[in-house]
């Protein structure tokens, strides 16, 4: 079967973003959907890894530099910053860095930075004709001839769907409905705040310093700072507060209402009863949210067996980013692995492509799904592991922390 039919891609998030405009750029057909509206804010900060944005920048072309990248969607691009993070986990009850796992210096090619999520989507989506408000409900079909049906009743067909249709994805539910994230059990609390530069220059940046991020660590218990966007007049930061989830009776575990909500009384006697200091206390503050509405957060992972993706292959579904490997929030590295995974995806689609002149066989589809999964599945899967691991760490007794840090800090120093 000949196949001019466009690559059709489920959500336009970071994995279905960096996709779509590499194969636009490349002239290979694509239609990508998008269920909510064009305007949405997803403006909160993430930690870019240069193995992720390394090779998409590479594939890009048109020259666009590292520094370039980060001037474009860092957090703090409003004061021409480049998304500068110290990702030193700190004593919540006196502020002081305990260790060091990634150090460098301010204006050091790092290989790291905070960007701002719906910076970076937009900086993707530059001439990228995302179909907005446009749900993906159903396909049927197989390689080479898939048909996609949206809410509104309208069908597409296309060669291949991509699933970059996020943690709770549809098509991943229509093609391998066995598969379910699974909740960990932490509670997760994260709110915003908005402040005028002058009181951020005095309040929080005399203890974070140039950091746009800041982690604390408690006596079972964490708390995360980070800058969402920095401009000149204002500065928006976000903050989240976690621990293990306390047995049956645990107040402040609700699964059933992952929602914004009204700040719980439970969590307000909660923050007074911990010991924290600036920067930490100054945002992760009782009195200071009380009047707030936080984020009750489920922390999720996803993993799909390899068989399963080889089951998705046989339809002509490939499953992308938090769709295939959702991995808890901190500490995690979905953004990275849904970027690497749409320049991943391009680069086999652009080779068959190239070696077939534009007119592929459903054969060699359901090759190129499989040879992605082949490359990408176990790097996705691994990391769904380690970093779920790693956030269990987090909710640690203090005593064992500053253990992990004199370790840490004796490696360090016999590395020096
Ligand atoms: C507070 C926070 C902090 C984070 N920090 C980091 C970090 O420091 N480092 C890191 O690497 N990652 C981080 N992440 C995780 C990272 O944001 C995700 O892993 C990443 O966004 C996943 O990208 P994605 O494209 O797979 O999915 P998403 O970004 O979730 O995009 C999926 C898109 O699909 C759309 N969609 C859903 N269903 C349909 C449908 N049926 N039809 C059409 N469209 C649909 C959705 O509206 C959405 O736009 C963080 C996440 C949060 C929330």
């Amino acid at each position: 079967m000949s196949v001019e039919k466009p690559v059709i891609i489920a959500g336009a998030g970071i994995a279905g973003l960096s996709l779509a405009r590499l194969l636009q750029d490349n002239g290979i057909p694509v239609i990508i959907f998008e269920k909510s509206v064009s305007d949405r804010s997803q403006g909160h900060g993430i930690t870019a890894r240069d193995w992720a944005f390394g090779p998409l920048l590479r594939e890009v072309g048109n020259g666009c530099s590292e520094e370039d990248f980060q001037h474009a969607v860092a957090v703090d691009r409003g004061v021409g910053g480049r998304g500068f993070a110290d990702l030193s986990f700190r004593d919540n009850s006196t502020g002081e860095m305990l260790f060091n796992p990634e150090a460098h210096a301010e204006g050091h090619n790092s290989g790291l930075f905070r960007a701002n999520r719906s910076f970076l989507r937009d900086w993707l989506a530059k001439g990228v004709d995302v179909k907005y408000e446009h749900e993906v409900k159903s396909v049927e079909g197989g390689p080479g001839l898939v048909r996609v049906s949206l809410q509104s009743g309208i069908q597409y067909e296309g060669s291949i769907l991509v699933g970059a249709d996020g943690v709770h994805s549809t098509v991943r539910n229509l093609v391998l409905p066995h598969i379910q994230p699974e909740i960990l059990p932490v509670v997760l609390f994260h709110g915003k705040v908005h402040m005028s530069r002058a009181k951020y220059d005095s309040f929080v940046r005399t203890s974070l310093g140039p950091s746009n991020v800041a982690a604390g660590v408690g006596d079972n218990f964490n708390t995360f700072l980070t800058v969402a966007s920095a401009g000149n007049d204002d500065v928006h930061l976000d903050w989240s507060y976690s621990r293990a989830r306390q047995g049956d009776g645990d107040p402040l575990w609700m699964p059933d209402r992952a929602e914004v909500i009204k700040v719980p009384q439970h969590l307000l006697k909660e923050l007074r009863s911990r010991d924290m200091a600036p920067p930490f206390s100054t945002m992760v503050n009782a009195d200071a949210i009380k009047r707030d509405r936080v984020y009750n957060w489920r922390a999720r992972t996803v993993t799909v067996p390899p068989a399963d993706l080889d089951a998705a292959a046989r339809r002509g579904v490939v499953l992308v980013g938090d769709a295939a490997h959702a991995m808890p929030i901190f500490g995690g590295e979905g953004g990275n692995h849904a970027l690497l995974d749409g320049v991943e995806l391009f680069r086999h689609f652009r080779d068959a492509w190239n070696t077939q002149n534009g007119v592929l066989q459903a054969s060699s589809i359901e090759a190129l799904i499989q040879a992605f999964n082949k490359d990408a599945g176990p790097r996705g899967r691994e990391a769904v592991q380690r970093c779920t691991r790693n956030f269990s760490r987090f909710h640690q007794p203090i005593d064992s922390w500053k253990k992990v840090a004199v370790m840490a800090n004796r490696k360090a120093g016999a590395g020096a």
